[in-house]
C-alpha cells in the first residue's frame, strides 16, 4: 500500500470513490480560515497546512501560497477527533438487545457490519478509537483494524483490546449457564487470569480490558468481581506484554482496587469517592465517563423505572470527578447507541459543567496521550495527516461538531464524496 497517500471525505449523501489526487510525492496544501491552535483555546487564522505522505510537514501563513490543493472556505479546522471506549462490532441496542446480538448472530455479519460503523465513525470526525470489547464477536476488532491499515477498509484507526476479561459467573448473557456463550472471556483465579491475557495479547489486543465489577443479575446491583491481587496480577501480565489496562468499573470499591492495581483508566467510573478521586489524580489514572451511552440507555427504556437514577448518578459522578481534577477523556461507549454520534459525548461533558475547549481536549490531546499517539490529537509539523473541517465554532456550542463537512486522514488517495456525484 502507497503510505503516501491523503483521503479526503465529504461528509453529505451516498459513498462513493471519485478520483486519485495529484502525484502523492508532491506536498499537499489546505487552506484554512481558521485552525484550532495548539493551545485548544483560540484559532490561527488564514493558514495553510502543508502534507507529505501522512505527515504535515508545515503550518504557514496563507499569503505564502498563491494556489491551494484544496480552500476549505469560512471554516473551522480541528485536529481529527478520538473515541476512547467504542464497541464496533454492537449495533445500538433499540435496534437488536445486546442478548441477541451476541447469541443469534455471526461473528461474519457483525464484522461486515462493522465495517460500515467504521464508516460512520470516520465521517462524524473521529480518525481512531480505542474498541473496548468485541461482545462475543472473538477477534474481530483485530481483523478490522488490520483490513483498515491494508486499506481494505475505510475507518479510523483502531485500538483493539478483543475478547475483555471478566470473572466467570459475572456477565451475560445467562451468566450462571456455562454453556451458553458470553460477552467476554470468563475466568477465574490468577492462573485463568494470566492465561486470558497472554491469550489476547498473542491475538494483537493492544489494550487489556477487565471487567473490576459487574451486576450479578440483570437489573442487581454491581459489585467488584476480582481480589485486588488478582487485578495486580492480570496488570502485571499485561505490563509483561506491553499493555496497559482498561477498566470498567462503577462502584467505589471496583474503581479503588482497579486504580491501585494500576490500571490506566477506569470506564463509566460514576461512584466514586473523594478518596478514590484523589487517588486517581495522584497515579494520573484517567476517567473515560461513558456518559453518551448511560444516556441512551435510559432513553431507549422509555425513561421509565429505576434505571432513570441512572443519570443523575452518572452526571454528579462527572462533576465530581472534574472538580477533583481527574483527567477525563472523552469515550462514548458507542454501540450501544448510533455509529457516528459519537460527539454525543462532547456535547454531554459541556451540559455538565466542561468549558467546550476542555471538551475538544479530552477527545484531541487527552486522549492521545491515552493512546500514547504523540502523532494524534494536534495539527502541527510533525504529527499525522488528520484533521476535521466544521461549519461553525466548536469553542462557542459544541454542537458544532455535528456539522462535519470534510475529514482529512492518512490513508488512501482517494476522494470519497457523500453527495452521489
Ligand atoms: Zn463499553
Amino acid at each position: 500500500m502507497n503510505s503516501a497517500r491523503t483521503m479526503v471525505l465529504l461528509a453529505c449523501g451516498a459513498l462513493a470513490v471519485l478520483a486519485g489526487t495529484a502525484n502523492a510525492q508532491r506536498p499537499g496544501t489546505w487552506r484554512c480560515k481558521r485552525l484550532l491552535a495548539e493551545d485548544g483555546r483560540s484559532w490561527r487564522e488564514d493558514i495553510v497546512v502543508v502534507t507529505l505522505l501522512s505527515d504535515i510537514v508545515a503550518i504557514e501563513p496563507a499569503s505564502k501560497h498563491e494556489a491551494v490543493d484544496r480552500d476549505f472556505g469560512d471554516a473551522w479546522v480541528i485536529p481529527g477527533l478520538i473515541d476512547l471506549h467504542t464497541h464496533l462490532l454492537l449495533k445500538p441496542y433499540d435496534q437488536m438487545a445486546w442478548d441477541d446480538q451476541v447469541l443469534r448472530e455471526t461473528t461474519e455479519l457483525r464484522t461486515l457490519r462493522a465495517r460500515v460503523h467504521g464508516i460512520d465513525t470516520l465521517w462524524a470526525g473521529f480518525v481512531a478509537v480505542r474498541d473496548l470489547g468485541t461482545e462475543g464477536a472473538g477477534f474481530a476488532d483485530v481483523a478490522l483494524q488490520r483490513a483498515i491499515a491494508e486499506g481494505l477498509a475505510t475507518g479510523p484507526r483502531i485500538w483493539a483490546s478483543t475478547r475483555a476479561i471478566v470473572r466467570r459467573g459475572w456477565y451475560g448473557p445467562s451468566p450462571d449457564d456455562p454453556a451458553v456463550p458470553k460477552g467476554a472471556q470468563t475466568v477465574e483465579g490468577e492462573a485463568e487470569i494470566r492465561d486470558a491475557v497472554r491469550a489476547q495479547a498473542a491475538a494483537g489486543a493492544q489494550w487489556i480490558k477487565v471487567y473490576a465489577d459487574y451486576r450479578k443479575q440483570k437489573g442487581g446491583a454491581a459489585e467488584p468481581t476480582f481480589a485486588l491481587d488478582e487485578l495486580a496480577a492480570l496488570v502485571d501480565e499485561a505490563t509483561k506484554a506491553g499493555l496497559p489496562v482498561a477498566a470498567h468499573a462503577t462502584t467505589d470499591e471496583g474503581i479503588r482496587r482497579a486504580v491501585l492495581a494500576g490500571a490506566r483508566t477506569i470506564e463509566h467510573g460514576g461512584g466514586a469517592s473523594e478518596a478514590t478521586l484523589r487517588a486517581m489524580r495522584e497515579r494520573a489514572v484517567v476517567l473515560v465517563p461513558c456518559l453518551a451511552a448511560n444516556e441512551a440507555i435510559v432513553l431507549q427504556a422509555g425513561r421509565k423505572g429505576p434505571i432513570v437514577d441512572r443519570l443523575n448518578a452518572a452526571k454528579a459522578g462527572f462533576q465530581r470527578a472534574l472538580a477533583a481534577g481527574v483527567t477525563i477523556g472523552c469515550g462514548s461507549d458507542v454501540g450501544v447507541f448510533r455509529h457516528g454520534d459519537n460527539a454525543r459525548e462532547l456535547e454531554l461533558m459541556v451540559a455538565y459543567g466542561m468549558t467546550p475547549a476542555q471538551a475538544l481536549a479530552s477527545a484531541t490531546t487527552v486522549a492521545a496521550g491515552v493512546l500514547g499517539a504523540a502523532d494524534l490529537g494536534v495539527v502541527r509539523k510533525g504529527a499525522r495527516c488528520g484533521f476535521v473541517v466544521l461549519g461553525a465554532d466548536p469553542l462557542v456550542d459544541i454542537g458544532a461538531l455535528r456539522q462535519v463537512r470534510a475529514v482529512v486522514r492518512e490513508g488512501d488517495e482517494l476522494w470519497l464524496r457523500r453527495d452521489g456525484r
